[in-house]
């Protein structure tokens, strides 16, 4: 008999019912008895849709991040959280947040640091580690939750991070090793462990996705030691890995004295049956077939030839489960009525996921008869969704196979363009201009969303934008910047305008996903092949421009960032998907140009997000990317500039690759890091133009024009200053004017005070 379980469940609720809770609560809305409230439904209602599975998880859930989660059980709780004497939810917030409820206005600390979980688009709370970091158990909240779910008969299965990935994704603020705590944390575990058994649990899940990334020979070595030492136990443990395949470690894996192994048999499934030789007969084989971070039904008759022979093999220690926790999908399809019936009829968001497992459960424990119209039904769906129009676009495919190498690249060299560029643009030395959005005050959010809605009419819409098109050039304009933009008013977000834009993606209503804390994020879902049946930004382009006699900037979001930022159809290389993107964005980029933009930007942000987890994979995955991204962008004539943007700081390692993607101009996040970027620069010559950014725009100070000159001069000593641009780190629609405008009045006053420093020079 296979055995079904699950990893983990999205926290945040079918309604986001969480994050509504957490934002009145920090609000000083509601009480902390309120708070708790929710949390309970929430944990309830995840418990009844585990009703059917073999084991319940718990511990799971989480008011903000499993991680901090995991920081506050093990008693490594930054001081300055716990200074003001109060409880221990305000400092988990202060921790999360800066700031809790009980410190009123004014008094925040810093935050935690935040960054993404593996290569997921969810992001955790940074461990802190020192070399005195002590650790102590605080075992109460998982305790009582373990309780609750066994007080109604379930039997519970704790979720725990494990020792080895706490540490791996600290970081350390002295100049000790994360691994030199490994012995004062273990013992916390084994008292856990302890405790666990006790109440008398029998299986805990163990999560080390460190595991499947390239790790370093004193990480597998101390794994196992680690493991060694928590042999000394009275539960079960069962090793979890995700999101990719163990390669070098499956040995190591192998090696470890645990009682079962979960791994991904979605990215992973070249090591299912190499495991299934290597465990002994009655270790735990639990096989993650469902797809934990995308939205497809699965090929049920498929997973189940897979897992059959496995079946009869591993008897009851074959477990199946889906690949990750489901955290990383959209909670319920039910929700969406107004999705196109065919292309849901395609999807499975977590509960559909769960209802997955159960009919593949069923098949294995009691034969496929017992689920014949389940199976027979999915198998028309998966068919009918290979062989659809929607998937397979003739047109599109035409095209892809019509690409000629010469659309890679541009048609001379950087040197040539920028020249004659700069004959048809007149900029003066240091260009200043902005990455594309200006503040998106409240008035804007409403007059699109009551368009969306249907309450506004296409006519009243589009004047309102034009009037916020019109407001943004005039300021423009009266600060004296250089390259102009539109200011992004009819966009809600980067990704899901051109989404919503595009033939072969599709928006959902409810389908979100945390990206972190209370935020969550609803990813566009590609279903199909990519065409774009209409130009998306031309007439809001052209209209800015016929405002001004100074150049307006096109603006578009890159290929490779609107499919890292969406859920992708799973039938064909992601590559594939992204190449078919380019060419729609490259249609864009030559209707602007024919329009009469002389400047368009193609932004990139997520370029550096979607680097593999192993460092074996990225030559492949810039490759292809690059790719895409020249093809959206080489179709213009020498005279006709190119901009990208990224905002991230750190780029040393993959410099080179940005460097290939040629792009006449890249704006990019650097004075949050103090510039620290630029050290970069003393080792690779970046050839093209570069606008290292010099006001963050994360923070509401107002940097001044003694500071930007600072950065800028640290600037050219490493980058010659006639290809130095000045321009804020990324877009201002989460600013306010009343912040921006001093801004950039201070960053265009920088930029004319040093045009006439080095005139002189560069002369
Ligand atoms: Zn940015």
């Amino acid at each position: 008999m296979a055995k079904l379980h699950n990893l983990g469940f999205p926290r945040i609720g079918t309604n986001r019912e969480l994050k509504f809770a957490l934002e009145s609560y920090w609000n000083n809305e509601t009480t902390e008895a309120q708070l708790h409230r929710v949390a309970d439904q929430r944990r309830q209602e995840n418990l009844d849709a585990h009703q059917y599975l073999d084991f319940v998880q718990v511990g799971d859930f989480s008011l903000y991040d499993h991680v901090l989660d995991t920081s506050f059980l093990f008693g490594n709780i930054p001081q300055r959280a716990t200074n003001k004497d109060s409880n221990v939810l305000s400092q988990y917030f202060r921790i999360a947040r800066g700031r809790s409820p009980e410190d009123g206005c004014g008094c925040s600390i810093n935050a935690g640091e935040m960054t993404k979980w593996f290569d997921t688009n969810y992001h955790y709370i940074v461990p802190e580690f020192t070399r005195n970091t002590e650790f102590s158990l605080n075992p109460a909240t998982l305790l009582a939750q373990v309780k609750e779910a066994r007080g109604q008969g379930f039997d519970v299965k704790p979720v725990i991070l494990g020792p080895l990935t706490y540490l791996y994704l600290g970081k350390h603020l002295d100049d000790g090793e994360a691994l030199s705590l490994l012995d004062k944390l273990l013992p916390c575990y084994l008292e856990l462990f302890e405790l666990l058994a006790r109440t008398g649990v029998e299986w805990i899940q163990l999560d080390e996705p460190a595991l499947v990334t390239e790790l370093p020979a004193e990480w597998r070595i101390a794994f196992k030691y680690a493991y060694q030492v928590l042999r000394e136990r009275r539960v079960k443990l069962l090793l979890t890995t995700y999101f990719g395949d163990l390669a070098a470690n499956r040995d190591l894996v192998c090696q470890l004295p645990v009682d079962g192994i979960h791994i991904d048999a979605v990215r992973g499934r070249q090591d299912v049956y190499p495991l299934a030789d290597a465990l002994s007969k009655s270790q735990v084989l639990s096989v993650g077939i469902i797809d934990g971070r995308n939205v497809w039904k699965t090929d049920l008759n498929e997973a189940l030839s897979f897992l059959a022979p496995l079946a009869k093999r591993k008897d009851q220690n074959l477990w199946i489960a889906p690949s990750c926790s489901l955290l990383h999908c959209p909670v319920d399809l039910d929700t969406e009525n107004l999705l196109d019936p065919e292309i849901k009829s395609w999807l499975a968001f977590a509960r559909q996921k769960l209802a997955e497992l159960r009919v593949l459960g069923k098949a294995l424990n009691e034969g496929a008869e017992s689920v014949a119209a389940q199976l027979a039904e999915n198998k028309r769906i998966i068919e009918k969704r290979a062989l659809s129009a929607r998937t397979n676009h003739a047109q599109v495919q035409q095209a892809v196979k019509n690409i000629q190498p010469s659309m890679y690249s541009r048609t001379s060299e950087y040197p040539d363009r920028i020249r004659q560029q700069q004959a048809l643009l007149s900029l003066p030395l240091l260009p200043t201009t902005t990455i594309g959005s200006f503040p998106q005050t409240a008035e804007i959010r409403q007059a699109r969303r009551a368009f969306r809605a249907g309450d506004m009419e296409q006519q009243s819409y589009q004047a309102r934008i034009r009037d916020e098109i019109k407001f943004c050039i005039e300021q423009q304009e009266t600060l004296g910047l250089d390259v102009l933009v539109h200011g992004e008013a009819e966009r809600n977000d980067m990704v899901e305008y051109f989404g919503g834009l595009l033939d072969g993606i599709c928006s959902t209503r409810f389908g979100w996903v945390q990206s972190y804390g209370s935020r969550c994020v609803k990813p566009p879902i590609i279903y199909g092949d990519v065409s774009r049946p209409a130009p998306m930004t031309v007439e809001w382009t052209r209209y800015a421009q016929s405002l001004t006699a100074k150049p307006v900037k096109g603006m578009l979001t890159g290929p490779v960032t609107i499919l890292n930022w969406s859920f992708v159809r799973d039938d064909q290389p992601r590559a594939k998907t992204c190449q078919q993107i380019a060419l729609a964005i490259r249609q864009e980029v030559l209707d602007l140009e024919a329009s009469g933009s002389a400047i368009i930007q193609i932004d990139e942000a997520a370029l550096r997000e979607g680097l593999p987890l192993k460092n074996r994979d990225w030559a492949e995955y810039l490759d292809w990317a690059i790719q895409a991204f020249k093809l959206s962008a080489s179709g213009v004539r020498d005279n006709t500039q190119i901009h990208t943007h990224m905002c991230y700081s750190e780029f040393n390692d993959i410099f080179n690759a940005i460097a290939k993607m040629d792009a006449d101009v890249i704006t990019i996040e650097t004075s949050r890091s103090d510039m620290a970027l630029l050290d970069a620069f003393d080792t690779f010559a970046y050839p093209n133009d570069i606008g290292p950014g010099v006001y963050d725009i994360h923070s509401p100070n107002i940097p001044d024009e003694e500071y930007m000159i600072k950065l800028i001069g640290a600037a050219s000593k490493r980058i010659p200053v006639n290809r130095l641009w000045i321009n804020p780190d990324c877009g201002l629609k989460t600013r306010r004017w009343s912040e921006v405008t001093p801004a950039l009045g201070n960053m265009v006053s920088a930029a004319r005070t040093l045009r006439e420093k080095y005139s002189a020079e560069v002369a």
